[in-house]
Order: structure tokens, then C-alpha cells, then sequence
């Protein structure tokens, strides 16, 4: 996960959609495309 994604997530923003992200299972997710923090390499 580069620095631009940490700090949006951080705030709670979607990187990739820019839509509001939700914790799941120690995870944050994006109820707009699926993304999640997780999956992020
Ligand atoms: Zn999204």
C-alpha cells in the first residue's frame, strides 16, 4: 500500500472510488467497489 492509499484510508476514503470505507473483520472496506484493505498489497 503506497503513502497517497494509507492516508485516505486513513480518513476513511475509498482510493479508488473516493466512497466512504467501513471496518469488517480488522479490515476497511468499500461498500461503493468492493475495495478493501486487505486485498492491498
Ligand atoms: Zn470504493
Amino acid at each position: 500500500m503506497n503513502e497517497e492509499v494509507k492516508e485516505m484510508v486513513a480518513r476513511g476514503i475509498c482510493p479508488q472510488c473516493g466512497s466512504r470505507l467501513y471496518h469488517k473483520e480488522g479490515c476497511m472496506e468499500c461498500d461503493g467497489c468492493g475495495w478493501s484493505s486487505c486485498n492491498e498489497a
